[in-house]
């Protein structure tokens, strides 16, 4: 990959969508996946994300999760100090001793995570063989498993990759006599899960799991019975992980707004042999109802002008919803990777002439979005405050994952996430 920009078909343009991708390779501003800890410890609520890094490691964690305040915190940072850097300190002893007081202290950690980070990678700290040992020390009482967030391997979102990748080999195989199953892949509110669930329960598909759990208890099975939705565009580790397992992915878009969702539903309605009569008379109503209340945010969108920062990989699926749907018109739609299988019903439905970017050479996309003077920008923080500074209205990206957007009773919430900063902006302006 050259360092600057290049235009290139998708290679598997036939199967995707025609639409050239612009790739850049240069600086880019994104945070590492670290910070995904900061939903993924409120899902699976038995379990401990113990990061083995430095102080930074921790100041970033803190002042992502920093207004929330915990009785028992399920997460925390072992700091690597200049002992360990130096080489001075057994950083595995170190290690066994951190994770031995954690745990008699904690009797209810019932799944550790040991996340990696830059500083564990630069003194190639073993995570994998210590959850290893750790596994054997604790098990079957506690699983400890680890995986990366080093911002050098990945940004934000790939840290839930990460981590329910590292989940897959310890879920359950299915048993014998097991019937199919659906299984739903990725981090998702409560209340949006209980939604979707009852959905699918009502067009009598099932049994349904999620992935992750609620409790390191209840790990869904996973095998060649099992097909899976994924509910996020960045689990590409761990969909080829549950492939491994013989599970098979059901081809969809991602449940964002109605169309989205209804097809996402729809996937799962033609595995399981649903009738369209019996489709729509339980997904109608609430498709309905999110159209009526979308109505209004349409009203003040329509025609605005929208430019995406490469940032928390939802930003396909979020401008295909808000151009077909909202009426916005995506100007740069550019995500830090582009995963073009499980992208491919999101690409079809962009609108022509949308310039998708994969990657970053930050200074140049600023050149572009500075050009181009979108109504509105979706990027990370550290791209919003300076774009603010020029007049130019953002919208935080990571708010999109702390905030359930997902399916029918979300689609008017996610459209009013884009409607509040212009609206905030034109007060600003009267
Ligand atoms: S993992 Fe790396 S990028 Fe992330 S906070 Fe720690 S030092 Fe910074």
């Amino acid at each position: 990959m050259s360092a600057g920009a290049a235009v290139a078909a998708p290679p598997d343009a036939e199967s995707c969508s025609q639409v050239p991708v612009l790739r850049e390779r240069g600086q880019r501003e994104v945070f590492c996946g670290l910070t995904s800890i900061v939903w993924l410890h409120r899902k699976i609520q038995d379990a401990f994300f113990l990061v083995v890094g430095s102080r930074t490691c921790a100041h970033l964690l803190q002042s992502a999760a920093g207004v929330m305040i915990f009785a028992e915190p399920r997460f925390a940072t072992a700091i690597i100090d200049e002992r360990d850097l130096a080489g001075l300190a057994d950083a595995n002893a170190e290690l066994d001793r951190v994770v031995g007081r954690l745990l008699a202290r904690r009797p209810e950690i019932k799944l550790l995570f040991l996340v990696g980070s830059c500083p564990s990678e630069v003194i190639k700290l073993d995570l994998k063989r210590a959850a290893t040992r750790l596994s054997q020390s604790f098990g079957p009482n506690v699983r400890v498993l680890n995986y990366s967030g080093s911002g050098i391997e990945t940004t934000f979102t790939q840290g839930e990759d990460a981590c329910l990748a590292s989940l897959v080999p310890s879920l359950p195989p299915e048993p014998a006599d097991a019937g199919r199953s659906l299984l739903v892949v990725g981090a998702l509110a409560e209340i949006v899960e209980d939604q979707l669930g009852r959905l699918l329960g009502q067009l009598g598909i099932g049994p349904v799991r999620f992935l992750p759990p609620r409790s390191a208890a209840s790990l869904p099975q996973a095998g060649p019975r099992t097909s899976y939705l994924l509910a996020q565009p960045f689990l590409g580790d761990t969909a080829r992980a549950l492939d491994e397992r013989g599970a098979q992915r059901l081809d969809a878009p991602f449940p964002l707004g109605v169309e989205g969702t209804t097809r996402w539903l729809q996937a799962a309605a033609t595995a399981w042999g649903i009738s369209t009569a019996r489709f729509d008379a339980v997904t109608a109503p609430a498709a309905e109802r999110a159209q009526r209340a979308m109505a209004r945010y349409r009203a003040l969108l329509a025609g605005k002008r929208i430019f995406f920062f490469p940032d928390s990989q939802l930003e396909i699926p979020l401008a295909r919803f808000l151009a077909r749907e909202i009426g916005l018109v995506p100007v740069e739609v550019g995500t830090p990777y582009l995963h073009r299988q499980h992208l491919a019903a999101e690409l079809a439905m962009l609108p022509a002439g949308t310039t998708i970017s994969e990657g970053q050479h930050v200074e140049r996309q600023l050149d572009r979005c500075r050009a181009a003077r979108p109504d509105i920008v979706v990027c990370g923080l550290g791209l919003a405050n300076p774009l603010e500074a020029e007049g130019i209205t953002t919208k935080w990206s990571i708010e999109l994952l702390f905030t359930p957007i997902q399916g029918y009773e979300q689609a008017a919430d996610l459209a009013e996430l884009f409607a509040r900063p212009l609206d905030r902006r034109m007060r600003l302006v009267a």
